[in-house]
């Protein structure tokens, strides 16, 4: 097992990575810039080192530094959480030239499949069914892109190749508005995410989002950990995800599964890996996949007993993975609501110092969270500063318990989300399961 683990990230998902170190005995560096000094995460590694400003293209995006606190500190690997640099493959390459281990896949593996239009490609070739849509980049060509999209019909969506985050995409609902539309996406696409590429797909009405966790060694071994359901969403960001998800069967589970193993394999994926879907009318259909750890592992943590972090760290030294297929047992129902420091309502970030941070608990209750009291949220960075998880033999209870721990939970000074996941725990059709994408923005219009 590694010494010493740098952790490349910072809020909840650096605390979450340094427990696993912790546990397995790895000493850990926390590396962060300037504001965050206070950082739960950063008074608990056994050394940190400031790598630069708040803005994260100076420090959490700034490679050399990373790389330099890796040297500096005598690390032997890194771990880049989610966002930031965890799916930037230039980066991964610089970690592994700089000889040090790169918890994730291999960079070549992120740039196939960080580029949308690509994984869709190689996702294609290994069988997986993907939405309809142009296949490849649109050109300047508008008779070529009105026929595309014709043939689609519309509603069709405009996305960005290297999108993420939810940003770079756009419906377009009429002829009259695609050569905007494709104009437009591109030229926010170019200033977010350095690529004007873009891609056409038709827009599906009523989908869920469903996605399989899977975990690969360096061995050959590939195991998929179920499905999690993550359709309740604002903005294609989601704030409420849960395992598994609600109606679907054991068979439907192993099929796609075993699908998303099979294309792990013919791609020769290493590490975590998310394929993302959106499911409608008993069909899926692939969207991306995520070359890292996600926000909502946690509730497939919970219903396999499998530490998705500590098996990263593993993998990455090159153990084998600890289970095979036929260990991965689904127990009982979890449920995560992403606490956002945002105003309910308006959904405009809310930082600031939070005056009490009392966290629920309980039998099946977990909080990932680097809040404390008086901690002060800064500005410059995402809103999510608590995950709430529940887990219980089945959904009903796991649903009480989110109740319970919503109303128990109190983030006092800034304004969060919370209230509005009281509401949602209560709401008939997120209770009764299976609403989809679009159903919260429905909900929330209708107000
Ligand atoms: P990102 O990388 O930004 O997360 P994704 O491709 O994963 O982008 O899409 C994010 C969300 O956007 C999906 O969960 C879904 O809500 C919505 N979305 C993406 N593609 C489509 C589509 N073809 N039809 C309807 N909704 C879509």
């Amino acid at each position: 097992m590694f010494d010493k683990v740098v952790i490349a990230n910072r809020g909840e998902i650096a605390l979450r990575i340094l427990r696993a170190c912790h546990e397995l005995g790895i000493k850990t560096v926390a590396v962060h810039s300037t504001v965050d000094r206070d950082l739960k995460h950063v008074r608990l590694a056994d050394e940190s080192v400031c790598i630069g400003p708040a803005a994260p293209a100076l420090s959490y995006l700034n490679i050399p530094a990373v790389i330099s606190a890796a040297e500096v500190t005598d690390a032997v690997a890194i771990h880049p959480g989610y966002g930031f640099l965890a799916e930037n493959a230039d980066f991964a390459e610089r970690v592994e030239q700089s000889g040090f281990v790169f918890i994730g896949p291999r960079s070549d593996t992120i740039r196939l499949m960080g580029d949308k239009v690509s994984a869709i490609t190689a996702m294609k070739k290994a069988g997986v069914p993907c939405v309809p849509g142009s296949g490849k980049p649109l050109t300047d060509d508008m008779a070529e892109n009105i026929r595309i999209a014709r043939d689609l019909g519309y509603p069709i969506i405009i996305k960005a190749a290297g999108g993420g985050g939810g940003r770079g995409m756009r419906v377009v609902h009429v002829e009259a508005a695609l050569k905007n539309a494709i104009q437009l996406t591109k030229s926010e696409a170019l200033s977010a995410f350095q690529n004007d590429a873009v891609y056409m797909e038709k827009f599906l009405e009523h989908p869920r989002h469903i996605e399989f966790q899977v975990m690969a060694d360096n061995h050959g071994n590939c195991v998929h950990l179920g499905e999690r359901d993550c359709s309740m969403q604002r903005r294609h960001q989601k704030i409420i995800e849960e395992s598994p998800a609600p109606g679907f069967d054991a068979k439907t589970r192993e099929r796609m599964g075993q699908r998303c193993v099979e294309a792990c394999l013919a791609i020769g994926y290493r590490g975590a890996g998310t394929f993302e879907f959106l499911y409608e009318n008993g069909e899926f259909y692939f969207i991306e996949m995520n070359t890292r750890v996600q926000v909502e592992h946690p509730v497939t943590e919970m219903v396999t007993g499998l530490d998705i972090v500590k098996e990263q760290l593993a993998v990455a030294a090159g153990a084998r993975l600890s289970l095979t297929q036929a260990d991965v047992v689904l127990r009982g129902h979890s449920i995560e609501c992403r606490i956002n420091a945002e105003d309910p309502r308006t959904f405009r970030p809310s930082p600031g110092r939070v005056k009490t941070f009392h966290t629920p608990g309980g039998f099946g209750v977990r909080v990932d969270s680097h809040l404390y009291d008086g901690y002060v949220v800064p500005p410059y960075y995402d809103s999510l500063v608590a995950k709430l998880i529940t887990h219980a033999p089945d959904r009903a209870t796991a649903l009480a318990r989110m109740s319970n721990a919503l109303s128990e939970m109190v983030v006092d000074g800034i304004d969060t989300n919370i209230p509005l996941h009281r509401e949602l725990v209560h709401d008939a059709a997120f209770i009764a399961g299976g609403t989809d994408i679009h159903y919260l923005e429905r909900k929330l219009a209708h107000e």
